[in-house]
């Protein structure tokens, strides 16, 4: 794979990581409309969760849900998303996505038609990257 995204990069800043997958907070546009918006990608190629073994896939779900409990614990947003959709790189990988009421494409997936036009970031979107690498690590210490 020359030309594979995940191995190129890390796909975003890096928040949290061991030796199998990374947590990394997504920018760009994407970031600008979902705030918290995450992503923890399994680091060697694996196109489904059953291609990884059973230790494997618990340890992955173990990252996403501890993303997601920090995500919600910073963010307290409606609702979290999660969401492994991959169809274009073949690194198995959680979005972890708190979405809000007034999110541009809510209650629909972010990965919808925009129907209404985007607003400014909510005040509240504004937690740095190392406050949420510390609650990922929190959350790991606890489970
Ligand atoms: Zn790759």
């Amino acid at each position: 794979m020359m030309d594979c995204e995940f191995c190129n990069a890390a796909g975003g800043e890096i928040l949290w990581q061991d030796e199998r997958c990374r947590v990394i907070r997504v920018g760009g546009r994407e970031a600008t409309d979902f705030p918290g918006f995450c992503r923890v990608i399994w680091k060697e190629h694996r196109r489904e969760m059953n291609d990884l073994s059973g230790a494997d896939r618990q340890h992955l779900m173990t990252v996403v849900f501890a993303t997601e409990s920090a995500l919600r614990a910073l963010y307290r947003p409606f609702k979290l998303n999660l969401a492994s959709l991959g169809n274009v790189t073949p690194h198995v990988h959680w979005h972890v996505i708190p979405r809000f009421e007034d999110d541009p494409l809510f209650p629909s997936p972010i990965w919808s038609k925009q129907e209404r036009k985007p607003g400014d970031p909510p005040i509240r979107a504004i937690v740095d990257n190392q406050t949420i690498s510390k609650a990922i690590q929190q959350a790991l210490a606890e489970t």
